[in-house]
């Protein structure tokens, strides 16, 4: 899984330009679905059918990343950006950035004013090595993302975008493994997650699904001083959510999450996350209603170059999934 994993997480992808990373999903699992197709907001949906025993399933793993999009370009040719999802301007300093057109960029700042520690994204801009307006590569509106290849760190996995590449390569896997199901399985690779679950919106509308799971990251809380104090911790296993900043897990979908990671003996943690939300918000809000819940994969450095994970808490995750989407639903 983890080479399946470099390849997601290298590939470029902001939210609304998934293009290059809804390709390579769909080559990963091309012969392990009974279905394939893309919808009009650019979300996969992947259809892996039951055996007409079971219900519907919606499994949910965005595809997009966060990025920089660009605003204006000044007359010596450095671009100025807006923000596409939760970018904090003082992760990019010192960054290096990439263009749909494969442009690359280092992201620096003007000078700070009296008291200010932190740039405001007003202040950021990207240098692409331009000299002026007309000789930047770059027009308006071009999208950007981080340059980072995965490396190993010590046991731990690091890269850009593993929010939520993981969660689409613990999906992909899934689906790889699941040989057969009761269940009709729709797993949907998402658009546009990071600006506010767009494309779970309306997935969610199209699949109407009786439950919904959403697979994303979650905040760690085993590092020196965390910003949020959090029970979760790398290796520690899959953390099965409670609530988050937008939704309160279906009660019985997070304890059939818990019951079956105790029947197979798998290590599971629990997540009770102040902030943020998934894809499970929007499934669950969907219609009149689905049950839903979401598997978090724990992430140190959420939202920045160095997004940080431990590959065995990916391979327990597949474990639970199949070992859940194997019997029929506790209800
Ligand atoms: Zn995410």
């Amino acid at each position: 899984m983890n080479e399946c994993l470099r390849q997601l997480v290298e590939t470029f992808g902001p939210s609304g330009h998934e293009h290059r990373v809804r390709a390579l999903i769909a080559d990963l699992v091309g012969g392990h679905v009974d279905e394939l197709r893309t919808d009009a907001m650019g979300n996969l949906v992947a259809l892996k059918r039951g055996d007409g025993t079971g219900q519907r399933l919606m499994l949910a793993a965005h595809m997009d990343e966060i990025g920089l999009m660009a605003s204006y370009i000044d007359e010596k040719g450095f671009v100025r950006v807006q923000p596409i999802g939760g970018v904090s301007p003082w992760l990019e300093v010192g960054g290096r950035v990439q263009f749909q057109n494969g442009s690359l960029g280092v992201v620096s700042h003007d000078k700070l004013g009296h008291g200010e520690a932190v740039p405001p994204m007003e202040k950021l801009f990207i240098d692409v090595g331009a000299a002026s307006r007309q000789d930047c590569p770059v027009g308006l509106g071009d999208v950007a993302c981080f340059v980072q290849p995965m490396v190993q760190v010590g046991g731990l996995l690091t890269a850009k975008a593993m929010d939520d590449r993981v969660g689409c390569a613990v999906l992909i896997e899934t689906l790889r493994r699941l040989a057969a199901t009761p269940h009709d399985c729709y797993v949907v690779f998402s658009a546009q997650e990071e600006v506010g679950t767009r494309g779970a919106v309306t997935a969610a509308y199209g699949v109407a699904p009786d439950v919904g799971l959403a697979v994303d990251v979650t905040l760690a809380g085993d590092v020196p001083e965390p910003a949020v104090r959090m029970a979760t911790a790398l290796g520690a296993g899959p953390a099965i959510k409670v609530k988050d900043g937008g939704m309160i897990a279906t009660p019985w979908v997070k304890d059939w999450m818990i019951d079956v990671a105790q029947a197979e003996g798998l290590p599971w943690q629990l997540e009770v996350l102040p902030g943020g939300t998934t894809d499970a918000r929007a499934i669950q809000t969907s219609r009149d209603g689905v049950p839903a819940g979401c598997l978090s994969i724990p992430c140190r450095y959420v939202h920045s170059p160095s997004e940080t994970v431990s590959p065995a808490d990916l391979g327990h995750a597949v474990d639970l999934l199949v070992a859940m989407l194997r019997r029929p639903l506790p209800r």
